[in-house]
């Protein structure tokens, strides 16, 4: 029998799986479909929450410690699997012009750097973008990845390191007995586990249901379009009234995203691609005039307060929960995974732990 039973093989999942394996834990990991094929996959890649100065401490400090070790990870992930999930360090350009004060009052507590730049220094910084911008804030250090990459990096690191993967296997429901864990009933089998952590994203709160504690994780569908512009043509991550743009190294560009409640549906609609569409001509004019390649919608495990449940199940002794992490779950993925990890595992938390517990849960907005 496993140490440790993960359900879920999105990002958070994988990390989870192969942080437990590192600490020499043997581990088994199911999922419902193929790994990575939700919200990681649908997700931009970006290493940082936007605006983080409008994020409750906590988001940050899962960020931030991630920040510092995302470059090491797709490094040793490289070495291990031949694959590179292209960590670049873009930097982030935000044209609105009226956050500087709350970015600037916010950057020392994070260490950040912020700057504020005027319309001459964001034309030398990023030629690309329209000459209406008086002043905007620049985060040099903000990097990305390309999440699709990551996963096929995971996947191949994961077999290498022999963590059992069971794919196209949804469990339907978790088995306790006197207020403990026994193992999870899958679509075609029972599982015996003693420990079982439950990383299946937006789903997370339906596997979890009946157990006498509220999990407040919802879905929160984004959608995002894709162009092809010529590599280096847009250089920096541009960010602009809640819209993005993100350069891939081979001239794709991403524009997102929409936030809608709209339950698990996935279906993605022509409004949104039209509304998209405007903004990034809009934010880049020249996309008007490459092609749009490809659009797509994911749903985001939502959290009252954007900050994820990482830790304990209140109620049944043995089963963890590491989800709810909203529009930055994978920038906060490698932190979410290692304290989930010390926590199962019983070592001092690379972080304070209560702000992510679930019986700590907030349902405020
Ligand atoms: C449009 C968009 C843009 C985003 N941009 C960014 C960004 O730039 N930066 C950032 O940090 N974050 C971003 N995010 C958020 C980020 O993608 C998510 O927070 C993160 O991927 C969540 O990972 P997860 O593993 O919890 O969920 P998921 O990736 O959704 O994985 C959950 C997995 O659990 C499986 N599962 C569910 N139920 C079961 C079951 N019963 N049995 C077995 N398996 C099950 C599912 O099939 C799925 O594979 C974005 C999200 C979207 C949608």
């Amino acid at each position: 029998m496993a140490d440790f039973l993960v359900i879920g093989g999105g990002l958070i999942g994988l990390l989870t799986a192969r942080t437990l394996s590192v600490s020499g834990a043997k581990v088994v990991l199911v999922e419902r479909g193929q790994l990575g094929q939700e919200s990681s996959w649908a997700g931009g890649g970006i290493l940082s929450p936007l605006y983080p100065w409008k994020y409750p401490a906590a988001v940050n400090e899962l960020a931030t410690w991630s920040q510092t070790r995302y470059r090491q990870l797709i490094e040793d992930l490289e070495q291990a699997t031949g694959i590179d999930a292209e960590w670049t360090q873009s930097g982030l350009l935000i044209l609105d012009g009226d956050q500087h004060e709350a970015a600037l009052t916010w950057a020392p507590t994070c260490e950040a750097d912020v700057q504020v730049v005027d319309a001459n220094a964001i034309q030398r910084l990023e030629p690309a973008l329209p000459a209406n911008h008086p002043s905007g804030l620049w985060m040099s250090q903000v990097a990305q990845i390309r999440n699709p990459l990551l996963i096929k990096a995971l996947r191949e690191d994961l077999r290498l390191r022999g963590v059992r993967v069971a794919e196209n296997t949804e469990v339907t429901h978790l088995l306790s007995k006197k207020g403990r864990i026994r193992g999870v009933q899958t679509e075609y089998s029972e599982v015996v586990a003693d420990q079982v952590i439950v990383a299946c994203g937006a789903w997370s709160a339906s596997l979890l249901k009946g157990l006498d504690q509220e999990v407040p994780v919802m879905p929160v569908r984004g959608q995002m379009i894709l162009f092809r512009m010529q590599p280096g043509q847009l250089q920096h991550i541009v960010l602009w009234q809640g819209h993005y743009a993100i350069p891939r190294r081979d001239g794709r560009v991403l524009v997102g995203s929409t936030m809608e409640d709209v339950g698990f549906d996935k279906t993605i609609t022509e409004e949104a691609r039209d509304g998209l569409a405007q903004v990034a001509y809009e934010m880049v004019p020249a996309l008007a005039d490459v092609p749009m390649e490809r659009h797509w919608a994911g749903l985001r495990p939502g959290s009252p307060t954007g900050v994820p449940f990482i830790g304990a199940h209140p109620k049944i002794d043995g089963l963890f929960i590491n989800a709810g992490h909203f529009r930055n779950g994978v920038v906060m993925a490698p932190a979410s995974a290692q304290l989930l990890a010390d926590i199962v595992q019983n070592r001092p938390t690379i972080l304070e732990a209560s702000p992510f517990a679930l019986d700590n849960c907030s349902t405020a907005a």
